[in-house]
């Protein structure tokens, strides 16, 4: 079979298909699926609603490109608003528009998964060479001192000064010419990601990627032959414009943990543990005026990590918080500044001046993914209170760093903002209380709508990502993580979705 790439929005659709394999969406997890997949000779679909950018089609500006690259053009949002639920939407997924930080999943997580979550297969040991695999695809490397732009070394600088722990984060950039547009796209193709490594792999080994492909439904969930209805999208995404079904032995969802949860909803498949036990990570941006230029807007935006926070153990795995350095293209950072009208005019006016983090908060299983009889999606989430307090303590740490980096002042957007110029002044972030959409938090890592469980009364879907009361239908993306796999999830989702997929292919033998 000859692989291709093909948009729909531009060729007329066949009425059906039938493959072996359908896999839905193209990132990390699908793109790696489709890839090990038709290595091994199996005949693979995989369909993307997104579309195909690439080089300078990537054209630098916010308003298109958040348009064209994100899910629900950049403004998807948890129920009560508090929270941006951001995922990519084209071709590559997620990969296209990250901020390239490379960190696996550690070994105390897996052996919470084993102990806490009855997954004995996921030890750090059977998962090693999968993370090792993953590290190789994504050209995982250090960046060198001198890509090391002034934000990130300002907040170097604050750790030090402090004696907290931290560290350059590995990253996918190979040749990365510091543009410094990363989470809009990289127009210098620097990024080694999906886009870039396992989709034209599994091209050549004959997997066939539509894209402007939409997946609406899947029937037949129980039987063995599965029909994926599928809606076409006009050039932009916005509309449909044409149907087509896909007919496949074998389903995988790797839509995202929002989107793979919403298609078996919208199904009628699976159990009560569909769309539960949501994990958002939420992230809570700092931003600091320098008296000096910083354009923490040139360069690779997010490199240093302060980890000194963080906590790794077998009890709970993912704990704790760490504090990493940020930029933003100028709408985002206009639309984040905690002033508005004239004042934050003149905040915009000194944006060469600022330095900004991000604080990322690991949570717990809590939030909901339904789907409204209404067909509309919810992504319901409450922050517990011991996560706001780790909240305000994130932020403290974070002001206290830019502080001894040499800020003159440190500004926590809030519906009351909050301006910091002292160590004194620290006790203002305890005003805090994260009322809904109050502060303007960001998720970039959902996962755990279809947890994995060694039965059904536990979880949505088997140990080797079965859907719980269906055929066939498999989820090989974060969906299927228990709790946070890692601070970042790209690593962690390419690492299980090749570790599923050898077991997929192993036991069709
Ligand atoms: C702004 C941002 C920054 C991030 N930074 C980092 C980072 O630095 N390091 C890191 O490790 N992780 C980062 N992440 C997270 C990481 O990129 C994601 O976890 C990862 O890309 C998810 O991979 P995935 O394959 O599960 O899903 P995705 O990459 O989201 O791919 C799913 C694809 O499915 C498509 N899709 C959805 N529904 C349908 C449907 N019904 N029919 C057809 N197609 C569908 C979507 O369009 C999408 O392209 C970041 C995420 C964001 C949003
Ligand atoms: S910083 Fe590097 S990877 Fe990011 S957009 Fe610029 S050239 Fe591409």
């Amino acid at each position: 079979m000859t692989g291709a790439i093909v948009d729909l929005s531009e060729a007329p659709p066949p009425a059906s298909i039938t493959a072996e394999v359908c896999i839905i969406g193209s990132g990390s997890g699908g793109a790696t699926a489709a890839w090990t997949l038709a290595a091994a000779g199996r005949e693979v679909v995989v369909l993307e609603e997104g579309g195909d950018f690439t080089g300078l089609a990537l054209t630098q500006r916010d308003s298109a490109m958040y348009d064209q690259l994100y899910m629900e053009r950049g403004g998807r949002a948890t129920t009560d608003l508090s929270i941006a639920v951001l995922q990519g939407r084209v071709l590559g997924g997620g990969g296209v528009i990250n901020a390239c930080d490379v960190v696996p999943i550690a070994a105390p997580v897996l052996r919470h998964w084993q102990r806490h979550h009855a997954l004995s297969g996921f030890s750090p040991e059977a998962l090693e060479p999968y993370r090792v695999r993953a590290l190789a695809d994504l050209s995982a490397n250090v960046p060198t001192e001198e890509q090391l732009n002034q934000n990130n070394r300002l907040l170097r600088a604050g750790a030090r000064a402090l004696g907290w722990r931290g560290e350059v984060m590995q990253h996918n950039r190979v040749g990365c010419q510091g543009v410094g547009a990363c989470l809009i796209g990289c127009p210098v193709n620097a990024k080694r990601n999906p886009r870039f490594v396992a989709i034209p792999a599994a091209v050549a080994a004959g997997a066939r990627f539509f894209t402007r492909a939409r997946a609406v439904r899947i029937e037949d969930g129980g039987a063995e032959l599965k029909t994926v209805q599928v809606r076409t999208l006009d050039a932009k995404g916005y509309h449909e414009q044409g149907a087509l079904e896909v007919r496949a032995k074998v389903v995988v969802l790797a839509a995202n943990a929002v989107a793979s949860a919403e298609l078996l909803l919208r199904s009628g498949l699976g159990n009560e543990h569909v769309g539960r036990h949501l994990s958002l990570q939420p992230q809570l941006p700092v931003s600091a005026l320098f008296p000096e230029e910083v354009r923490f807007f040139r360069g690779i935006p997010q490199a240093y990590a302060v980890t000194e926070f963080e906590r790794l153990t077998e009890e709970e795995g993912l704990g704790g918080f760490r504090i990493e350095s940020i930029s933003g293209t100028p709408g985002i950072v206009a639309s984040i500044l905690p002033k508005l009208g004239h004042d934050g005019k003149a905040l915009m006016a000194q944006y060469r001046q600022l330095g900004a983090a991000l604080c990322l908060v690991p949570d717990g299983p809590r939030g909901r993914v339904r789907v409204e009889r209404s067909g509309r999606l919810r992504i319901d989430y409450e922050l517990a209170e011991e996560q706001k307090q780790r909240l305000r303590d994130a932020a403290k740490a974070a002001a206290r760093l830019f502080l001894a980096a040499g800020a003159r002042q440190v500004q926590v957007a809030a519906a009351r903002p909050v301006l910091i110029a002292t160590e004194a002044e620290l006790g203002l972030l305890d005003a805090l209380d994260f009322q809904p959409a109050t502060v303007p938090f960001l998720s970039a890592h959902q996962q755990g709508t279809v947890r994995f469980a060694p039965s059904a009364s536990q979880g949505a879907a088997a140990p080797d990502g079965a859907v719980y009361g269906t055929q066939g239908v498999y989820v090989f993306d974060s969906s299927g993580f228990p709790t946070s796999s890692s601070s970042h999830t790209m690593a962690p989702i390419i690492t299980v979705s090749r570790f599923l997929s050898e077991q997929l292919l192993s036991r069709a033998r």
